[in-house]
């Protein structure tokens, strides 16, 4: 058996097309295609992230503004990001990682206000997503991007899901966490593991579904893998002048399915930053539902059972 690619650039373009539409009805609406700010890191290994981000924006008619941040005080930095986000001519921010000066995602998060965040990462945004418990409701939410990546190739495989098993390798706040999310809403029995975790292939070989994001390059050896199962490869890695996942070659052999690095996750990702650009600025103009939580409900009145009714409109 020799594993389905599970081909992430034909992925990128559908999601594309779903960014064209929506910009086109903003464009009919207030005469112009939404905008969104790339604030750019300027390490050169950014370059060629930028130039898909570049390509995608064109594609999907979203205007791509390009921002960079100056060094500087960690204060003044995130001044200036707040500013970028202030910008009336600015529908939906996403700031390149590594992120300048030194910042934490969470001081990232923080500046940026929900309605133009195209990353998932303010948290309300962010504990919108959590709040939603079935795919149904987190579906159209503004999600971290890879992690929304992830649940759109798991989908793009057409394999039955609800009630298997599904191991997300790796943690973190931007990938792991919200990866393991999204396949719980979609009805998968998730286990998230990290670097301390043990028993970590006797797990993987659980897995129906398995997601590798530990930035391990070939950490996942193809004896973890159950046979037919879903790998979705999150990892990407410089090795040798490669980029390479941290699924170990011949993961093809026992995968019924698989994400190449590179064309896997990574264009599935950038479509989606694109998308979300596009849907935050619809719903500016009420084209589509809210996407964020009001700053402080109780400050306009909302009781929790008509919160509930107010973040998730039927
Ligand atoms: P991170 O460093 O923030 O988190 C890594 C996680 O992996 C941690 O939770 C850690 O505990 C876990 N981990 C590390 N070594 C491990 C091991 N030996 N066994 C089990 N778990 C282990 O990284 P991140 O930002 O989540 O990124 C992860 C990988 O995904 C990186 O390679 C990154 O480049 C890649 N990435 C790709 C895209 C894309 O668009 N393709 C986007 C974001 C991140």
């Amino acid at each position: 058996m020799s594993a389905r690619v599970l081909d992430g650039r034909a992925l990128s373009k559908k999601i594309t097309r779903e960014a064209r539409a929506l910009s086109r009805s903003i464009k009919r609406r207030r005469g112009h295609a939404p905008c969104l700010a790339i604030v750019a890191a300027a390490h050169a290994s950014a370059r060629s992230y930028l130039q898909a981000k570049l390509r995608a924006c064109a594609a999907a008619g979203v205007k791509a503004s390009v921002r960079q941040l100056a060094a500087g005080p960690r204060a003044r930095v995130l001044d200036r990001l707040a500013r970028i986000a202030a910008d009336p001519g600015v529908d939906a921010v996403l700031v390149e990682s590594p992120y300048p000066a030194g910042l934490s995602t969470a001081e990232v998060a923080a500046v940026l206000p929900p309605g133009k965040d195209a990353e998932g990462l303010s948290p309300a945004i962010y504990g919108r997503l959590f709040l939603a418990k079935s795919w149904k409701e987190a579906r159209g939410l503004i999600a971290p991007c890879t992690a929304a990546a992830v649940a759109r190739l798991a989908l793009a495989a057409k394999t039955p899901l609800a009630g298997r098993r599904a191991v997300v390798i790796g943690r973190s706040i931007v990938v792991g966490q919200p990866a393991a999310h999204l396949l719980s809403a979609l009805d998968l029995t998730v286990t998230l593991a990290h670097h301390l975790t043990r028993g970590l292939p006797a797990l993987c070989r659980e897995a129906d579904v398995l997601v590798a994001a530990a930035g391990r390059p070939g950490l996942v050896k193809p004896s973890w893998i159950k046979r037919g199962a879903l790998v979705i490869d999150v990892g990407v890695s410089l090795a040798q002048g490669r980029l390479v996942g941290d699924v170990a070659p011949g993961a093809a052999a026992r995968a019924a399915y698989l994400t190449p690095v590179p064309g896997g996750v990574g264009p599935v990702t950038t479509a989606v930053a694109v998308l979300q650009a596009a849907r935050l600025a619809a719903a500016a103009l009420n084209i589509q539902r809210r996407l964020h939580a009001p700053t402080n409900p109780a400050h306009r009145g909302l009781s929790k059972s008509n919160l509930r009714a107010f973040l998730f409109p039927s």
